[in-house]
């Protein structure tokens, strides 16, 4: 994933030839650890979450979109 020093195994080409984050067959980020929900890579994580406020407008609309309410995904934890 060019100079961010993520590690390969947590990356994949998309469909038009970008990198992306993994996601596993839950859904989750490769790189997210699933006990703590950390990101494992965060001083090194992608422009793109560090970009993402949590908890703001967009992150919202995604646990809308994916979840129908505003928890923290799979944890039953709400803001
Ligand atoms: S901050 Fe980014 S790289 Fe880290 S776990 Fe979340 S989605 Fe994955």
């Amino acid at each position: 994933m060019g100079a961010d020093d993520i590690p390969g195994a947590l990356t994949v080409q998309d469909q038009w030839g970008g990198w992306v984050m993994l996601r596993l067959e839950d859904g989750w980020c490769a790189a997210l650890d699933r006990h703590a929900l950390r990101c494992t890579i965060y001083e090194h994580r992608p422009f793109l979450c560090r970009e993402y406020e949590m908890g703001g407008s967009e992150c919202i609309g995604e646990r809308l979109q994916h979840f129908g309410h505003q928890s923290h995904g799979q944890t039953g934890l709400t803001t």
